[in-house]
């Protein structure tokens, strides 16, 4: 069973993200800007891997696009998003795997892993 401790704090994430803001972005995009940006970043994620991993071909303004750049501009503007929403990510994540697991146990035929002793930056 996972317990509170088993979860990253998400605050210092949000914390950089309001700082940077506040410091160098001179304040919030409007609400419905950043959800556009968030639209704008997932497709950037998708874009390569369309062309990684699925029936696309690259062209030459591909190159140099990282995909791990990428998932932390959706990762940073979710946060940002959550600071303007008043969401707190630390729990947020905490309900979420609450929700997963209880939805999923035994979805996948093997019994329902409770705890997180068995990830580790290679088998994430
Ligand atoms: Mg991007």
């Amino acid at each position: 069973m996972l317990t509170t401790d088993d979860f990253p704090t998400l605050a210092p994430l949000q914390r950089l993200v309001d700082s940077w803001i506040s410091a160098t972005g001179k304040g919030y995009f409007s609400p419905l800007t950043n959800m556009a940006i968030l639209a704008e970043e997932t497709g950037e994620v998708a874009r390569i891997m369309a062309r990684r991993h699925g029936d696309q071909v690259a062209k030459p303004s591909d190159t140099g696009a990282s995909l791990a750049d990428e998932l932390v501009d959706v990762i940073w503007v979710a946060a940002a998003i959550a600071n303007q929403e008043g969401i707190d990510l630390t729990e947020a994540l905490r309900l979420n795997f609450d929700k997963k697991t209880r939805r999923d146990a035994g979805r996948f035929g093997l019994p329902a892993k409770t705890d997180t002793e068995t990830l580790t930056t290679k088998n994430l």
